[in-house]
């Protein structure tokens, strides 16, 4: 006893604490399976090289920010046809880490932009790499406030450091130059050195204006977009899989403006989707509502009374004004006649009166 006692003592001294109280057990599970010595030390040190693992995972994941766990088993490719499941697989041997490229997810809200980041994230993190997760706003906000405190270098290091550096929804916000300025910094920082993820709404025609400048945007993207892959989601979002099942639509599946860009061959071409600007205009204010679609009946409606009412107008009483020229040959002297040819609804309307 004092013996097992003491040999626990050695591995604690030693930071094995898991075989410290793992020996026990160990032992008891030797003598049971009538193990050779050296599978017995070899099973205890497995298992305390595994905790270590698992700690060193835990403490990783939660330095990397992320904003939940989800993995990519848990995604629901079936959902999203759009997305190349070979190219995810491909992405998720993590090759794309060690040649220090790039992810890019583009897409409107609620496609699995963020989740498809983070699966890759998490295994990275399995595979015992490093990663940091900032929303872009978050991150130029730290940033900005480091500066201020004379700060920056340290912070700097969050961000260029990691393996893998996830930088999400970037499209939601407007930098201003200042902000701009860090963005593309921290870009050139991590240009060859490490890989990036990032997800965004926003198509690379709009960075200009999202930058507030073009001539950055243009470096940021060259700097981005050199070694990159990208996967464009077009589809319908998650968030509204149970509503669409139930036959409501309150956002349609591409949200995104059209735009024509050519990114290393690869060409985006979305279509305008009217209906969204309303719904987007009005989807807080009446939540449930398919505004875009209620929008659009109203308009194809008002344009149907339209065209009957021009038909009868104009068709109609130029037919009249064209039977009261015909009857009365000297209609062209009437003082009638040029002002009916500007306005034709009511010298026709008169022609009638005449006429009849
Ligand atoms: P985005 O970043 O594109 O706005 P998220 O990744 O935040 O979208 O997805 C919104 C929610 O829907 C999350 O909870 C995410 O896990 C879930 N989700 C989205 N797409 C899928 C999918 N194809 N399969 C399973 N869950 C999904
Ligand atoms: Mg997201």
């Amino acid at each position: 006893m004092v013996e097992l006692e003491h040999t626990r003592g050695l591995l604690s001294e030693l930071g094995l604490d898991t075989a410290s109280e793992l020996l026990d057990a160990k032992i008891e599970d030797a003598m049971h399976k009538n193990s050779t010595y050296l599978s017995f030390l070899s099973e205890l040190l497995e298992a305390e090289i595994q905790e270590k693992k698992r700690r060193s995972e835990e403490t990783r994941i939660k330095l990397s920010r992320l904003p939940h766990r989800k993995t990519l088993e848990e995604f629901d490719f079936g959902f999203q046809p759009s997305i190349d499941v070979k190219q995810i697989k491909e992405l998720s041997t993590l090759a794309f880490v060690a040649r220090k490229e790039n992810v890019i997810f583009l897409g409107p809200p609620g496609v699995g932009k963020t989740h498809l980041a983070v699966g890759l994230a998490m295994q990275a993190l399995r595979s015992g790499m490093t990663v940091y997760y900032a929303s872009l706003a978050h991150l130029i906000a730290d940033l900005k406030k480091a500066a201020q405190q004379d700060k920056l270098e340290r912070r700097w290091r969050i961000y260029t450091r990691p393996d893998v550096l996830i930088i999400d929804e970037v499209g939601y916000m407007q930098l201003d130059r200042a902000s701009a300025e860090l963005f593309f910094r921290l870009i050139c920082s991590r240009y060859e050195n490490g890989s990036i993820i990032l997800t965004s709404n926003k198509y690379f025609g709009d960075w200009g204006e999202l930058m507030n400048d073009t001539v950055i945007a243009t470096a940021i993207l060259d700097r981005l977009l050199h070694h990159a892959h990208i996967i464009n989601i077009r589809g319908e979002s998650y968030r509204l899989k149970d509503r669409l099942k139930a036959g409501v639509r309150v956002v349609p599946p591409a949200d995104i403006p059209v735009l024509n860009n050519t990114v290393q061959g690869e060409k985006f071409q979305t279509k305008p989707a009217i209906g969204s600007i309303f719904n987007r205009r009005f989807g807080q204010k009446y939540p449930g509502v398919d505004t875009g679609a209620c929008v659009l009946c109203l308009i194809t409606f008002i344009s149907l009374i339209s065209i009957v009412y021009f038909y009868n107008l104009y068709i109609v009483n130029f037919y009249n004004f064209y039977r009261f020229i015909r009857l009365r040959q000297n209609c062209f002297r009437s003082p009638l006649f040029f002002p009916g040819i500007i306005n034709c609804h009511m010298l026709s309307f008169f022609s009638c009166k005449v006429c009849s």
